[in-house]
C-alpha cells in the first residue's frame, strides 16, 4: 500500500504509515484482540463520511445532509440484527468501553452496584477497574475463576451475587480460554434481580459464526468491539431486546457521545456484510482450530495453559510452571525481537505486578485472516518454545526471525 498524497504533504506521516503495513505485513500479529479487515473495510473507514455530522439516527437527525449517511447505518444495523439474532442494535458507540458505558448510563444510577470478573482473572478494565470510570462512579465487587481449573466458578458467582446484591453482573471477558455460559450467568443475576450485561467484544465474530455459543437472547445486554474477531474495523456495538431499544439509544446520544463516527460505521457495515457470506463461518471455525492447535503445540513443548487449552481463539500461557525466571514481559519482548507480535498477561493468582506478569496471551484471529491453518500454528508454538526457552540467545533468535519471516511471505497481507 502506498500513501503517495499524505505523502505529498506530510512525509513523516506517510513513512509511519508504509512502517505500519510493512510490520503488519512482516510479524506475526498474536495479539489475540487484534485483526487484519479487508482492503474494503479500509476503505469505507477512510471516507468522506469523516466530514459528516449526523447526531441522532437514521431518519431522525439534527442535521440535513444524511441521506447516504442514513442508508450506511441502516444497512450496519440490519447486517448485525442478521449476524447476532438480536431485536435491537446501537451501532454508534465509538468503541467496546463505549458500548458499556452506554449500557451502565442507561440502567444504573451512580453509586449502584457491579459484580464482575477480576482484570487479573481475564476481565476488562471497563468491567469495575478503579483506575477506571466504573470503578470511580460504581461500587463494585469482583469474581474470580478457579484457580485451581482456570474456569469460571459459577457456583461462587452465584454466591457473591447473593451476598452483594448487585445491580448488574457483567460477564465476558479479554483473556478467557474457554465457553462461557451465559445462561448460568443469567439465572444468577436474575436470582438477584440484577441485569446481566455480557460482554463478548473478543468473540463477536466466533458468535456470529456459530463457533461459540451467543448471549444473545439470553443476556440483557451484549456489547461488542468489531475490530476483534469480527473484522469490521474499529468501533462498538450494543444488543438488547426492543423493551431496551429507547433507554440505550438515548444512553448513546444525547446521553455520553456526540456526532457518531459515521466512516466507522461504513466500516462496519462492510464489515459486517463479509461477515455474513459462507466463507466467514469458516474462517471463525479455522481460527478455534488454529488456538487449538497452537495450544497442543504449546504443551508439547512443555508450557503449561491456564484451564488446560482452550475453546475459543486464544491461549493463555502461565510460565510460571515451566519457565520460572522468565516473566511475561521477558517472552513478549524476546518474541517481538523475533516479529512474533503477543502480549505479557496476569494469569489467576497473578504475583507479578500487570507490567511485569507471568503470563502470556496468544490468539489466532489475525494469523488465520492470513491464510495460517492448523499445521502453521503448530510450528509456530515450536518457534514460541524456542524463543521462550532462549530470551537472551541472540544466535537463536536471529535464526527464529528467519523463520517467521518465512512464514509471513508464505502467507502474504495487503498484496
Ligand atoms: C477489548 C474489550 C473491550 C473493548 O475495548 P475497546 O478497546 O474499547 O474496544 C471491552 N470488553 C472486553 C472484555 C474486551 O476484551
Amino acid at each position: 500500500m502506498k500513501y503517495d498524497r499524505v505523502r505529498d504533504v506530510d512525509p513523516k506521516v506517510a513513512d509511519a504509515l508504509e512502517a505500519e503495513v510493512d510490520r503488519q505485513r512482516d510479524t506475526l500479529a498474536m495479539i489475540a484482540s487484534e485483526n487484519h479487515v479487508s482492503e474494503a473495510v479500509l476503505e469505507a473507514q477512510g471516507s468522506v463520511f469523516t466530514n459528516k455530522y449526523a447526531e441522532g439516527y437514521p431518519g431522525s437527525r439534527y442535521y440535513g445532509g444524511c441521506e447516504h449517511v442514513d442508508t450506511v447505518e441502516e444497512l450496519a444495523i440490519e447486517r448485525a440484527k442478521e449476524l447476532w439474532g438480536a431485536e435491537h442494535v446501537n451501532v454508534q458507540p465509538h468503541s467496546g468501553t463505549q458500548a458499556n458505558m452506554a449500557v451502565y448510563f442507561a440502567m444504573l444510577e451512580p453509586g449502584d452496584k457491579i459484580l464482575s470478573l477480576d482484570l487479573t482473572h481475564g476481565g476488562h478494565l471497563s468491567h469495575g477497574h478503579h483506575a477506571n470510570f466504573t470503578g470511580q462512579l460504581y461500587d463494585v465487587e469482583q469474581y474470580e475463576v478457579d484457580p485451581e481449573t482456570g474456569y469460571l466458578d459459577y457456583e461462587a458467582l452465584r454466591d457473591h451475587a447473593e451476598e452483594f446484591d448487585p445491580d448488574i453482573v457483567v460477564s465476558g471477558y479479554s483473556a478467557y480460554p474457554r465457553e462461557v455460559e451465559w445462561e448460568t450467568i443469567q439465572e444468577a443475576a436474575d436470582a438477584v434481580d440484577a441485569y446481566h450485561l455480557a460482554d463478548m467484544a473478543h468473540i463477536t465474530g466466533l458468535v456470529a459464526a456459530g463457533e461459540h455459543p451467543s448471549p444473545v437472547g439470553v443476556a440483557d445486554f451484549v456489547t461488542g468491539s468489531t475490530h476483534k474477531t469480527i473484522r469490521a474495523g474499529r468501533g462498538g456495538i450494543v444488543l438488547c431486546d426492543e423493551e431496551y431499544a429507547d433507554d440505550i439509544d438515548s444512553a448513546v446520544i444525547p446521553g455520553m457521545q456526540g456526532g457518531p463516527l459515521m466512516h466507522n460505521i461504513a466500516g462496519k457495515a462492510v464489515g459486517f456484510g463479509e461477515a455474513l457470506e459462507p466463507e466467514f463461518e469458516e474462517y471463525a471455525a479455522q481460527t478455534a482450530a488454529n488456538a487449538e492447535a497452537l495450544g497442543e503445540s504449546l504443551q508439547e513443548n512443555g508450557f503449561s495453559l491456564v484451564s488446560g487449552g482452550t475453546d475459543t481463539h486464544l491461549v493463555l500461557v502461565d510460565l510460571r510452571e515451566s519457565h520460572e525466571d522468565v516473566t511475561g514481559k521477558d517472552a513478549e519482548e524476546a518474541l517481538e525481537d523475533v516479529g512474533i507480535v503477543l502480549n505479557a498477561n496476569t494469569v489467576p493468582g497473578e504475583t507479578r505486578s500487570p507490567f511485569v506478569t507471568s503470563g502470556i496471551r496468544a490468539g489466532t484471529p489475525a494469523l488465520t485472516t492470513r491464510g495460517f491453518d492448523e499445521e502453521d500454528c503448530r510450528y509456530v508454538g515450536d518457534l514460541i518454545a524456542r524463543v521462550v526457552n532462549n530470551v537472551d540467545d541472540e544466535d537463536v533468535k536471529a535464526e527464529v526471525a528467519e523463520d517467521v519471516q518465512e512464514l509471513c511471505e508464505a502467507n502474504p497481507l495487503y498484496e
